[in-house]
C-alpha cells in the first residue's frame, strides 16, 4: 500500500521540515505545504482549513481547488464534511464524498469533479485547530496507512497554527481559534472570584522536534524511555512511597497497566516508522486518545483514557527532559492553577500569596482539595470537563468560585465585569473587617456568639482576622485525610497543641474522628457498603475500634494539659453510644493520671446532634452531655432522607421550612431548658438568611466557616430579634405545609432593612 504514497510519509516529513525552515511568508509556506502533500499522496487536491474563533472553518490554502476560494470559503463547525471532521475530531475517508449526507457544495471551490475525500482534524492537546483534506478525482479507497500519514502531517500544521504565524493572514476581523474566548462551568467548590493567568499544574510538554533524523535511533530512545519509566513506576509502587509525589497507589497501578499494553506500544512504533521523533509519536497517539476522551461519556473508558494520557505525559517529560512540575519561583503572582486532579497536600505546597484561583477537571465540593482550597480562601471551581486541554500556560482566565463559572481568554467587557464584581467583594470584605471587634448584638440587645469552624493549621490565622469567639468545631479528620498514613499519637498531639497555642485565649471544641461515608482515608481499605452515609462511620468506628479513639483522646488530653478542653463526638445515634464514648474518655484520664501525665484543668464532653433519633432522646442526652452541637448538614440529610452531596435532590427540600425549623427549635429549646449550651455548626449557620431564622427560633451560638462570620454578623446586628421571632412564628403557622418559607423571610428581611 505504501507504494501509492509517492515517496512515503518519511520523505514527506523531511521535505515539510525544510519548508518549515524557509524564510518565507506564512501564506507562501502554506501554499508550498499543500503542493508537497498533494504530490506525495498522489492526490489532485490538498487543502488546509483553519478553525477561527467564531467557530468557522476558513480555507487557508489549496492545491487543486480554485485559488480564489482561499480566505473566501468558510463553513461552520459541523457543516459539511470538513465541519463534521472538526466537530468530531475524527478522520473521515470516503470514496464518494458527494454521497455522504453531510456533504455541502461550495460552488466557488470547483470541487464537484473530485469523488474521493480524506480529511483529518488538525489537533493539538485535544483541541481541534483545523482540518487537512486531500481529494482524488477517481473513486478510490484510502488505506489506513494513508490516513495515518495524513494525521502525522497534520501535526506539523498544528505547530504552525499554534505558533501564531497564521494570525497575520486570517480574513480581516477574524481571529484563529487558538485565541477563542471560552465560557465553561463546573461545581463551585470554594467561594470568591479570581482573575489571573493559567499555570498548568502539570506543565504540558511542547514537542519541538517532530521529524526524525533516524528512525532506528528514535525507536531506541522510545524503548529506553519506556523501560526507565516502567522501572520507576515499579519502584514507586513497591516502595510504597507514593505520597511524596502526591500520588496514590491505584493511580500508579493503572498507569503501569497501560504501560504494558501491547496495542499502545504498537501504535507508538508505527508512528515512529512514519518518520516522527519518539516524542512526536507519543504526542500523535496521545492526541488521538484525547480526542476520543472528549467524546467519551462512559466513566470506565474515560478513566482508562485518562490513564493513557497520564502515561503519555510521563513519557513526554522523560523524552524531552522538560520539567514535570511547575517552576514555582517563576510563577506569576496572579496564578490560576489548572489541573486535572490535585491532592490536598499538593495544593498546600504552592505559595498562597501567588494563587488567585484553582480549576480542576475532577474534584467536587466534598473533595479533599476543595476543603483545603476553602481553608486557604482560594476561589475554586471543580468538575470542569477537559479544562487542561482547553488552556495554555499564560492564558488569561477568570474563576468564579461562587457561581462555578470559568472564563478562558475572556473578552474585555467580560473581564471588566468580573473585575468590578471582585472589587465589590473586596469592598464588602473591608466593611466586614470593620465589624471584626464588634460583638454580634441584635438591635434589641441580644448577643449571638459567632464561632469559627476549622480543621487545618492554615485555618488558624482566621480566628484573629474574623474576631471569632472561639473555634466551635475543629474537624480532626482533616489531618487524617491529608496524611499518607495513619497519624501517630505524636503527630496528633503536635497538631492539637499547635491549635491550642495558636488560640490561647479562646476555647477550641475538638470533634473526634469523623471518617467514613464521604470522608475517606486513602490508606484505609475502603469498605464496600450499600449505603456508606448510613454505614460504618464516625463514632461507630470509634466504638468498634476503641484503640483508635483512645489514641486520639490521649493525644487531645495531653495536648491540653493545664488548660480547659472541649471534645465532642460525631454521629451519635443513641444515649448508650455517648455513654460508651464518655467511658473511654474517663478511662484515658485515669490512665494518664496513673502514669503521671498532666491532664486538662477541666474537660467538657459534648454531643453532636446530627442523627434524628437523638431528637427523641433529647432530655436524656442533655443530662449526660456538657454541651450540644447541631450538625445541621447531616441532620437535614437524615431528616429529609436526601444525600447532602447529591445535587439532584438538593432542591427537593429547604431547611427554611416548617419541619426543619421545628426540629431545630426543639433542640435549642431542650438545651436551654436543661441549661446546656447549644451551638449549631453546620453550613446553614453561615448563611445570613438561615442564621437569621436560627436566631429567631432560639439559637444564641453559631459556628461557621471564617468567610461567613462577617456577612452573618452584618445581618444579625441589623435585626430586631423579637420582631423577627414574631414574624417567623406566625409565618410557620400561616404557611404550614409549605415547601419553603424562604421567600417570605427574605421579603421580611428586606422590608426591615436587614442585609441577607
Ligand atoms: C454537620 O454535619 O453539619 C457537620 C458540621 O459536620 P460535617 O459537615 O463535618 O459532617
Ligand atoms: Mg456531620
Amino acid at each position: 500500500m505504501r507504494a501509492v504514497l509517492g515517496g512515503g510519509p518519511r520523505l514527506l516529513l523531511r521535505r515539510l521540515r525544510e519548508v518549515m525552515a524557509e524564510p518565507v511568508s506564512a501564506q507562501a509556506r502554506l501554499d508550498k505545504i499543500v503542493v508537497l502533500i498533494a504530490s506525495n499522496m498522489v492526490a489532485e487536491v490538498c487543502s488546509v482549513y483553519v478553525l477561527r474563533a467564531d467557530a468557522t472553518l476558513e480555507l487557508f490554502a489549496t492545491e487543486g481547488l480554485n485559488r480564489e476560494a482561499v480566505h473566501q470559503t468558510t463553513m461552520r463547525s459541523g457543516e459539511g464534511l470538513v465541519g463534521l471532521i472538526a466537530q468530531r475530531a475524527e478522520p473521515l475517508a470516503l470514496s464518494e464524498a458527494q454521497a455522504h449526507p453531510a456533504f455541502s457544495y461550495k460552488p466557488e471551490t470547483g470541487e464537484e469533479i473530485y469523488h474521493s475525500f480524506l480529511g483529518v482534524p488538525i489537533l493539538r492537546g485535544g483541541n481541534t485547530l483545523g482540518v487537512l483534506v486531500v481529494q482524488n478525482r477517481a473513486r478510490r479507497t484510502y488505506s489506513e496507512e494513508e490516513v495515518e500519514a495524513l494525521q502525522v502531517t497534520s501535526m506539523l500544521l498544528a505547530e504552525m497554527i499554534a505558533s501564531g504565524e497564521l494570525q497575520s493572514i486570517v480574513r480581516a476581523g477574524a481571529d484563529i481559534a487558538l485565541h477563542r474566548p471560552i465560557a465553561l462551568s463546573g461545581s463551585a467548590i470554594s467561594d470568591g472570584i479570581g482573575l489571573g493567568h493559567v499555570v498548568l499544574h502539570e506543565p504540558r510538554v511542547i514537542v519541538k522536534r517532530i521529524v526524525a533524523e533516524d528512525v532506528n535511533s528514535e525507536l531506541r530512545r522510545l524503548e529506553a524511555a519506556i523501560e526507565e519509566m516502567r522501572a520507576n513506576l515499579n519502584q514507586l509502587i513497591d516502595e510504597g512511597d507514593v505520597t511524596g509525589a502526591g500520588e496514590h497507589r491505584d493511580v500508579l497501578e493503572a498507569v503501569r497497566m497501560v504501560a504494558n499494553d501491547r496495542g499502545w506500544m504498537r501504535r507508538l512504533r508505527e508512528a515512529i516508522a512514519t518518520g516522527l521523533t519518539a516524542e512526536a509519536a507519543v504526542e500523535s497517539v496521545q492526541n488521538d486518545a484525547r480526542a476520543r476522551l472528549q467524546r467519551q461519556t462512559d466513566p470506565y473508558i474515560r478513566d482508562r483514557l485518562h490513564d493513557l494520557d497520564d502515561l503519555a505525559n510521563r513519557l513526554l517529560h522523560r523524552l524531552t527532559g522538560q520539567s514535570f512540575v511547575v517552576d514555582r519561583a517563576s510563577m506569576p503572582d496572579n496564578a490560576i492553577l489548572v489541573a486535572r486532579t490535585m491532592g490536598p497536600a499538593v495544593l498546600l505546597e504552592y505559595e498562597r500569596a501567588r494563587l488567585r484561583g484553582l480549576v480542576l477537571e475532577e474534584g467536587g465540593p466534598t473533595s479533599h482539595v476543595a476543603i483545603v482550597a476553602r481553608a486557604l480562601g482560594v476561589p475554586a471551581v471543580g468538575e470542569v470537563p477537559n479544562i487542561t486541554d482547553l488552556v495554555e500556560t499564560g492564558d488569561a482566565i477568570i474563576v468564579d468560585g461562587t457561581s462555578g463559572d470559568v472564563r478562558v481568554r475572556p473578552q474585555t467587557d467580560v473581564e471588566s465585569a468580573y473585575a468590578e464584581k471582585a472589587r465589590l467583594r473586596a469592598r464588602r470584605q473591608e466593611q466586614y473587617q470593620k465589624l471584626r471587634d464588634l460583638p454580634a448584638v441584635t438591635k434589641d440587645g441580644i448577643e449571638i456568639k459567632l464561632h469559627m469552624n476549622a480543621g487545618l493549621l492554615v485555618d488558624l490565622p482566621h480566628v484573629e482576622e474574623t474576631g471569632a469567639a472561639s473555634i466551635g468545631l475543629f474537624r480532626t479528620e482533616l489531618q487524617f485525610m491529608l496524611a499518607a498514613q495513619f497519624p501517630r499519637m505524636r503527630e496528633q498531639f503536635d497538631l492539637y497543641r499547635r491549635v491550642l497555642e495558636a488560640v490561647p485565649d479562646r476555647p477550641v471544641t475538638f470533634r473526634t474522628l469523623d471518617i467514613g461515608s464521604d470522608k475517606v482515608l486513602p490508606y484505609m481499605t475502603k469498605l464496600e457498603e450499600e449505603n456508606p452515609a448510613l454505614g460504618w462511620r464516625a463514632i461507630r468506628i470509634g466504638l468498634d475500634r476503641p484503640a483508635l479513639l483512645r489514641l486520639q483522646l490521649r493525644a487531645l488530653l495531653r495536648a491540653a494539659a493545664g488548660r480547659d478542653l472541649r471534645i465532642m463526638f460525631p454521629m451519635v445515634a443513641t444515649c448508650a453510644e455517648f455513654d460508651a464514648a464518655k467511658q473511654i474518655a474517663a478511662r484515658e484520664i485515669t490512665y494518664l493520671k496513673k502514669h503521671g501525665y498532666a491532664t486538662p484543668n477541666a474537660l467538657e464532653l459534648g454531643v453532636m446532634i446530627e442523627v434524628p433519633s437523638l431528637l427523641f432522646e433529647l432530655d436524656a442526652i442533655c443530662t449526660k452531655a456538657d454541651f450540644l452541637s447541631v450538625g445541621s448538614n447531616d441532620l437535614t440529610q437524615y431528616l429529609f432522607a436526601a444525600d447532602r452531596d447529591n445535587k439532584r435532590v438538593a432542591d427537593r427540600f429547604d431547611v427554611l421550612s416548617a419541619p426543619a425549623l421545628r426540629a431545630l427549635a426543639t433542640i435549642a429549646g431542650a438545651g436551654h431548658a436543661a441549661g446546656k449550651p447549644v451551638t449549631l455548626c453546620g453550613e446553614m449557620g453561615g448563611k445570613p438568611l438561615e442564621a437569621l431564622a436560627l436566631v429567631a427560633i432560639g439559637y444564641r451560638s453559631l459556628s461557621m466557616s471564617p468567610a461567613s462570620i462577617g456577612p452573618v454578623k452584618a445581618t444579625l446586628i441589623a435585626a430586631d430579634l423579637a420582631e423577627t421571632e414574631a414574624f417567623l412564628t406566625s409565618l410557620i403557622g400561616a404557611h404550614d405545609g409549605a415547601h419553603s418559607l424562604r421567600e417570605h423571610l427574605r421579603e421580611h428581611a428586606e422590608r426591615s432593612g436587614i442585609p441577607v
